[in-house]
């Protein structure tokens, strides 16, 4: 619940409105699971919270570790769905990857988590509970090897401007000062480029933005991606021009790797006239094999390469690491256990 969320509770209790801010803090800066445990509000309001509420954190249902380190949480979505959250520790930093749908409506060609078809919208509360069940915890400073949470993507299972007031609402508690009081800076979210959500997030919040472009292709990326379709790149890059991404806020395009697809010259030609003078970073990233998807992953040699043309060209590109592949965790694996692993 947001703060605003909670003077309505507070208001239906028929509390003062800066009980409300008190469960804010008890919930979010103390992390309590119980009501019991709120020491400044009195008995009788504890006991009606009691009776019409639940923190509502659970556990996840199973967690799998990589030999790299990376853990998959699986969690229970409610109405026989799963979700999963993966959690990637890298020096420093340790970044929870977040699911915002059981399933997902786009039907992207090579993604286990498209395979699944749309299940369903997880809740705010449901998408907070990712984050507050780790084990690990968050501080409001910047993690540190202790194990703490540093940043947050949203590139879990589901397209999370599909679920647009659910995931404004929990970046809304992610970083509000009555809430976990992030930082925008901590927090990515990856589309698409679903619109005109994508504007709406622009305008409203502060977070990273990635996009998952694939292919500047456009006729190979409506064949492999159907939501081209519906949301041009072209427009999506439209948009993109007019916001400044020069400075403390980034903007990231996702391109993943497929042997003799996407990864000669002209496919990296064709990404550089895409990007023109947009400020961006573009991460290519390897692809793993999804079961009944006929498509292989680009060479070393290939993605180098492309890497190369792109870089020599100013645009800012990197080859992702990739992480908890023995897991099935890795970028585009996530399938809540329907994936081929035991
Ligand atoms: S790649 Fe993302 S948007 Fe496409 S089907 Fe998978 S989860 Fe959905």
């Amino acid at each position: 619940m947001t703060l605003t969320d909670l003077e309505g509770v507070a208001k239906q209790g028929g509390m003062p409105r800066f009980v409300a801010k008190q469960i804010a803090d008890w919930i979010y800066a103390k992390r309590v699971t119980s009501f019991d445990e709120m020491a400044n509000i009195s008995k009788k309001n504890k006991g009606w919270l009691e009776e019409n509420f639940v923190i509502g954190r659970e556990k996840p249902v199973r967690s799998s570790k990589s030999a790299d380190g990376t853990v998959k949480y699986l969690f229970d979505a409610g109405g026989g769905n799963r979700v999963e959250s993966v959690m990637i520790p890298d020096k420093e930093r340790a970044t929870l990857c977040v699911s915002s749908q059981a399933g997902c409506k786009m039907n992207c060609y090579f993604c286990a988590t498209g395979k699944l078809g749309f299940r369903g919208n997880l809740t705010a509360a449901q998408i907070m509970n990712q984050i507050l069940s780790m084990p690990i915890r968050m501080n409001k400073t910047g993690g540190n090897e202790q194990g703490e949470l540093t940043n947050i993507v949203f590139m879990g299972m589901g397209e999370p401007l599909d679920n647009f007031t659910e995931v404004l609402k929990a970046i809304e508690i992610l970083t509000s000062p009555w809430g976990l009081a992030w930082s925008p800076k901590r927090i990515t979210v990856s589309t698409v480029g679903k619109l005109p959500q994508l504007k709406e997030l622009l305008d409203k919040t502060a977070v990273h933005v990635a996009i998952s472009v694939h292919t500047a292709d456009l006729a190979q990326r409506e064949s492999m991606m159907p939501a081209q379709k519906a949301f041009p790149l072209q427009s999506v890059m439209k948009l993109l021009q007019s916001y400044d991404f020069s400075g403390q806020r980034r903007l990231t395009l996702e391109y993943i790797m497929w042997r003799g697809v996407n990864d000669d010259v002209a496919h990296a030609n064709m990404l550089i006239k895409l990007i023109g003078s947009l400020e961006c970073r573009v991460n290519l990233i390897r692809f793993h094999k999804v079961p009944g998807v006929d498509l292989h992953p680009a060479s070393e040699d290939r993605m180098m390469m492309f890497r190369n043309i792109l870089n020599e060209h100013g645009v800012k590109a990197t080859i992702r690491a990739s992480r908890g592949e023995d897991i099935e965790a890795a970028c585009g694996m996530l399938a809540a256990g329907k994936g081929t692993q035991k």
